[in-house]
């Protein structure tokens, strides 16, 4: 039996937005052979990092399950809080995050971080090099300059964010692998991990569910899909893509199998200003919102790579976008411009079914 399942990424606040990605789940093991005849489905669902997070894990064993479930929910919960540039309770919360007190020791001091916090600066680095800056995670001034984050937006002035953009620049950022350090030489200056931090929770809630001996699971949280081994009837897990222009409709399916699909969209976190909508994807050569992209998915096997990717093809544009995705190893992606043109690299195709709604069409 199939079971349509539909993800809400619940509103936070007014400006945040809406559902990401559909999933056709098979629930049950009906027509999944004697092998997996005893196999149950445990899911569960939390709000964490801003976003549903949504696992199942289909074991034959209910303790094994549920308590699998829970490691998952709880690495999304660790890294959320090294993360978190605006935790519950506010940046004077009792235990501050890695963010957090790296934000606060700008222009101050180097400060210790754990292994995760530097391993997801690294590998955005990493990328921030290879896109010339297109990803850059000390975007923070900016993001804080359009009000993103805070209870009220607003349209900075050009002079707000030519000051804000001035605090911008990933190479400045000094990590320091062997002690355990990042600095941010300049005060002012902030990370913002919004970009890759959810990715980064997915691959090691998935190692976690891997460690716990889980053959078959779906993490998806907001815009990012896992997809742990195969269905249980050892077919691949189906992942719908959203149309960005209506929430209720899928435009194409993808066929997944131990990999990972992310979603960056104009309609996840926006506001209104005087009819014309801003939304929270930062062209970093500019300190404006990138415009010549409305949807991208990166399909990789790494979560915290398909994360940076989608947010980093988002701000290249179609053009720029897809010769760099088109040379990486590994990565696919599908690139949905404001004129509804959809390109998709070569190697997705066989992928890839669309379903033909919304009037997209294939880029040529
Ligand atoms: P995503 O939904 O993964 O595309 O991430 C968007 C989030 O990444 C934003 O809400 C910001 O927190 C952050 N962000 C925005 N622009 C950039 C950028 N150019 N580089 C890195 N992070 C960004
Ligand atoms: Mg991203």
């Amino acid at each position: 039996m199939f079971v349509f399942v539909v993800v809400n990424l619940y509103l936070k606040t007014w400006t945040w937005t809406v559902l990401v990605i559909i999933i056709f789940v098979q629930i049950t093991c009906a027509g999944c052979g004697q092998k997996s005849a005893s196999l149950q489905d445990f899911s569960g669902e939390e709000f964490i990092m801003n976003t549903l997070v949504r696992v199942h894990v289909i074991c034959e064993d209910e303790k094994k399950g549920r308590a699998a479930l829970k490691q998952a929910f709880d690495v999304f919960k660790k890294i959320d809080h090294l993360t978190n540039r605006f935790p519950e309770g506010g940046p004077t919360a009792s235990s501050p995050g890695d963010v957090l007190k790296i934000n606060g020791s700008a222009g101050l001091e180097p400060v210790e971080v754990s292994v995760d916090t530097v391993r997801i600066i690294q590998r955005s680095q990493y990328f921030a090099r290879l896109t010339g800056g297109a990803f850059d995670i000390t975007i923070g001034p900016v993001m804080d300059s359009w009000g993103f984050g805070k209870d009220i937006q607003y349209v900075p002035t050009d002079e707000e964010i030519s000051r804000a953009l001035s605090l911008v620049d990933y190479r400045k950022v000094e990590v320091d692998p062997g002690k355990a350090t990042v600095f941010l030489p300049q005060p002012g200056m902030s990370l913002d991990l919004g970009g890759v931090a959810k990715g980064y929770a997915m691959d090691e809630a998935v190692k976690a569910l891997r460690e716990a001996g889980i053959q078959h699971a779906l993490i998806n949280a907001g815009g990012s899909v896992y997809a742990l081994g195969t269905r249980p009837d050892g077919e691949p897990w189906r992942v719908g893509i959203q149309d960005p222009r209506n929430s209720e409709d899928i435009i194409a399916i993808l066929s997944l199998k131990d990999s990972a699909a992310v979603t960056s969209g104009d309609y996840q976190r926006y506001f209104e200003q005087e009819g014309v909508y801003y939304h929270h994807i930062i062209d970093p050569s500019t300190g404006k919102q990138a415009r010549d992209l409305i949807q991208t998915t990166v399909i990789a096997e790494s979560t915290t790579d398909a994360d940076i990717l989608s947010t980093a093809l988002f701000v290249l544009g179609p053009r720029r976008g897809m010769s760099f995705v088109e040379e990486l190893p590994g990565t696919e992606a599908v690139l949905i411009g404001p004129d509804k043109l959809v390109s998709v690299t070569a190697g997705l195709i066989n992928q890839l079914t669309f379903t033909g709604d919304g009037g997209y069409q294939i880029a040529s």
